[in-house]
């Protein structure tokens, strides 16, 4: 290894990389390095190099340091759309610059303005090492900031990839061409693949692991690119670079999608299962929205003026759904998911992008619909699937604002016959608001996620959803009988006569059955041999925690209150978060409300917050260990829980626990709280049993705690060492594995003796097969899904405990999630009928 010492660029206060204020530094993809909050505005070279070309916005400058090795200086963030204006080259692409010699002069106050931030990172990009020195101090120009090592070429020429050359044809579609954030997501996409990627372009050619190579090309939005890829990886490098890239204009949009093929009755296409369920209706294809964009601009004024309009119209309908929605069970997810569609529309980036485009010329269609798929962009080039998922909000609002633009109706749908099933390639939220309800029953989308906004609509409504089905759906005629299997993850395609029938005959009675349930909602439920069960709503969202009540829940036993903190761009006052609880608390009557604290982190992100980025979340700052880092946040949470005033009917619930210690922590910050506020009381303070080690202290975190509440989701996955976000996994990632039913056994038993309440609010509680096996081991409250209520009080009341404790004391001795399933499903209840299961 050779080593290079890398001077500061500039007079300033010197950072790590993740406090920059932009994602794509912060989170490494634009590879290693530290930052400098200038104080001065000129720029110097940290070591000799050669000078690279870059883009005319002036705004950063490269150097070669050696083969294969860059280093970007990037003044500022979003500095490219400034075009240039406040900075001064003082040197030229191809000039060899000594360390120290200024680079770039700028004016750093009207930087501060024009700017979301003056912070400038230095990165390095391609090979090498970058071990920086003591941060968070103030430096000067030529001080040390750390050291390069490079590695020596000869070892490198061992890495060269075999195989043949694979190529590909792209087209850039950044607004502002390919600048460092791109740049830095294609390479972060590529990092890790056993291949060797170049992009060719005017006749250059730049290697895929350097941003700074890739910035050099000068790309701008609409070139032309080839790439080469060779190696073990070189298709999926490909594939990962389309969906970062558009295709060429000659080729059509759905790259991804198969060549169509014909489809066979009786044939069964699979696909991911994403809201469980059976369908039997008849095939209602959609073709994709074709909105014609108007693209000549009537002077920048009128479609400023136009835009701003338009806007307000889809505004206006937005708030209009959320106000109006006619379903309760439905209204909590809805709402939430158009009041995050409100807060982007309105978001300040978005529109000032709009309206640079329109006053740069664009029409304001065009204008929107650059913005929204450059942003749409970045978000499709994260690694979070939740994150990348909200792309397709951002497509839908662009879709609904140029429909609008052209003067169509806003929310006039397709007429949909008696049981459609639509196929669609991606259905967006939008797409899915304008579905009459009432005749959908299933749908099935060629692409999409199981965690987008349209399947959480869809699994609120109980609408059966198939998503990654692949383009065969959209190769099915209309009309054609279809059974959706949303269980199995199937379709079939014009099936035999006899088992629609029995679907159908199926379907009738459990439409039935569910009728039956619900009038029955309302009384408590008690196992044959009496004892009470108390079936709690797991809920996220104020209209779901009156559509809880409605459907007979005996109180909330978690109340997620992340939904507090996402879609805002900074985290929720006290005084904000007291009248939201108080809301709540007044929707449940008397009924307990259990409120858990933030659980941000791991699978659930939130973006403004100071969190690291972290190699492996989920084992990550996340649950309580985010509230004790960040005390400012939790203390919050906690004053504005204590000014509801309710302290018997609020509980407060701990995520991510894992001993006695972290909880006595909460519990002096929840006592100093309440004697700052005068208050003589507090709510319980209970923690989750999320851990296997939580578990196993179940008694010593009992001496602290209040109550303890079974988090089934986390506990499976850690016990079982499973990503629950892993999609090959999800079928084995089974809260009915032996080992986790022992972890909950330990837990309840602990409760029992320390006569102290237990709950379960994971998943598992509205699995049917595993009910009867809780209650056995001692859990004797739920909460659920409030969809799902009805169904278990009626199922409790057919039980007889002592049956239970019988079942689960067989489960717990076998080896596995399909042998309890299998005992499960064999077992019959001396009083029970038999567990009905619909055909397909
Ligand atoms: C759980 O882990 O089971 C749980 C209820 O919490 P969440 O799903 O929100 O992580
Ligand atoms: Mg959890």
């Amino acid at each position: 290894m050779n080593r290079i010492a890398l001077l500061s660029p500039l007079d300033g206060w010197l950072l790590p990389l993740a406090e920059v204020p932009d994602a794509v530094f912060a989170q490494g993809l634009a590879g290693d390095g530290v930052a400098i909050d200038p104080v001065a505005g000129t720029l110097h070279a940290p070591c000799a190099g050669d000078v690279l070309p870059l883009g005319s916005a002036a705004h950063a400058v490269s150097l070669r340091v050696a083969e294969g090795c860059d280093l970007l200086l990037h003044v500022g963030i979003d500095t490219v759309a400034l075009g240039g204006a406040g900075f001064e080259a003082l040197v030229r692409p191809g000039q060899h610059v000594a360390a120290g010699e200024a680079l770039l002069r700028f004016d750093v106050q009207a930087l501060a303005e024009a700017a979301p931030s003056a912070v400038t990172p230095l990165v390095l990009s391609g090979i090498g090492r970058f071990e920086p020195g003591p941060l968070h101090r103030a430096v000067q120009v030529g001080e040390a900031l750390g050291e390069l090592w490079l590695p020596d070429p000869a070892a490198d020429a061992a890495d060269v990839a075999a195989g043949p050359v694979r190529h590909g044809r792209f087209r850039v579609p950044f607004e502002h061409g390919l600048h460092a954030r791109p740049a830095a997501q294609m390479v972060a996409a590529l990092r890790g693949l056993a291949a060797d990627v170049f992009l060719l372009a005017n006749g250059r050619r730049a290697d895929l692991r350097s941003t700074v190579a890739l910035m050099a090309l000068g790309l701008r939005c609409g070139d032309d690119v080839e790439v080469q890829a060779r190696g073990a990886q070189a298709g999926e490098a490909l594939r990962r670079l389309a969906a970062l890239l558009s295709p060429p204009a000659e080729t059509p949009r759905k790259t991804e999608a198969p060549a169509s093929r014909t489809i066979l009755p009786g044939e069964a296409l699979t696909a991911v299962a994403a809201v469980p369920g059976k369908a039997l209706g008849v095939a209602v294809p959609l073709l994709d929205d074709d909105t014609p964009l108007d693209a000549a601009s009537r002077g920048a004024d009128a479609e400023r003026a136009a835009l701003h309009e338009a806007l307000a119209t889809v505004l206006a309908h937005l708030r209009h759904h959320i106000k109006h929605a006619d379903d309760e069970r439905a209204d909590g997810e809805q709402a939430g998911i158009l009041a995050a569609h409100v807060e982007l529309l309105q978001d300040p980036h978005l529109r000032e992008q709009a309206q640079a485009r329109i006053d740069a010329g664009a029409s304001a269609a065009s204008g929107w619909r650059a913005a929204t798929r450059a942003a749409c962009a970045e978000l499709t080039a994260l690694a979070d699937p939740h994150l990348r998922a909200r792309a397709a909000d951002l497509r839908d609002l662009e879709r609904q604002v140029l429909r609008v633009l052209a003067g169509e109706a806003i929310d006039a749908g397709p007429r949909l016959p008696e049981r459609a099933i639509v196929l669609a390639d991606e259905l967006l939220p939008s797409d899915f608001l304008r579905l009459d309800a009432s005749r959908l029953a299933g749908i099935a989308m060629a692409r999409g996620g199981s965690t987008s906004h349209v399947a959480i609509l869809a699994a609120a409504r109980g609408i059966p959803t198939l998503v990654a089905a692949g383009p065969a759906v959209l190769d099915i005629a209309p009309g054609t009988p279809l059974i959706l299997d949303g269980e199995a993850g199937t379709l079939h395609v014009d099936p035999p006569e006899t088992q629609c029938r029995a679907l159908d005959r199926a379907l009738s009675e459990q439409a039935e059955r569910e009728r039956g349930e619900r009038a029955a909602a309302h009384l408590p439920a008690t196992t044959t041999d009496g004892i009470g069960v108390r079936v709690m709503a797991n809920v996220g969202a104020l209209r779901e925690a009156e559509g809880a009540r409605a459907l007979g829940a005996d109180g909330c036993g978690l109340l997620r209150s992340e939904f507090l903190y996402l879609d805002r761009r900074d985290a929720p006052d006290e005084a904000l978060q007291a009248r939201e609880y108080a809301a709540f608390a007044s929707a449940f009557g008397e009924l307990p409300l259990t409120v858990r604290t933030l659980d941000a982190g791991g699978d659930k992100p939130i973006p403004y917050l100071p969190l690291p980025r972290e190699d492996n979340p989920a084992l990550g700052l996340r649950g309580l260990r985010t509230g004790l880092r960040h005390p400012e946040l939790l203390v919050a949470q906690l004053r504005a829980l204590l000014r509801v005033g309710r302290p018997q009917q609020i509980r407060i619930l701990l995520p991510m626990v894992n001993e006695p210690g972290e909880l006595a922590k909460a519990r002096a910050m929840l006592d100093a709280c309440a004697y700052d506020l005068g208050l003589d009381r507090a709510p319980a303070l209970g923690v989750m049993i999320e851990t296997p080690a939580s578990a196993l202290l179940a008694a010593e975190l009992l001496r602290e705690a209040d109550f303890l509440s079974i988090g089934s989701n986390d506990l499976a996955q850690y016990a079982l060492a499973m990503d629950r976000g892993h999609p090959e996994l999800a079928a084995h990632l089974d809260g009915l594995h032996p080992a986790v039913l022992r972890l909950i056994a330990t837990t309840a038993q602990a409760a029992h003796a320390a006569q102290k309440k237990i709950s379960l609010c994971g998943g598992l509680g509205a699995d049917p097969l595993a009910l009867p096996i809780l209650l056995g081991l001692g859990v004797h409250e739920l909460s659920v899904v409030p969809g799902a209520i009805p169904r278990i009080k009626a199922q409790v009341r057919r039980l007889a405990m002592r049956d239970c404790a019988g079942l689960a004391h067989c489960a717990i001795r076998l080896n596995s999630a399909a042998e309890v399933r299998a005992l499960a499903r064999r077992w019959q209840p001396a009083a029970a009928p038999a567990m009905q299961e619909v055909p397909g």
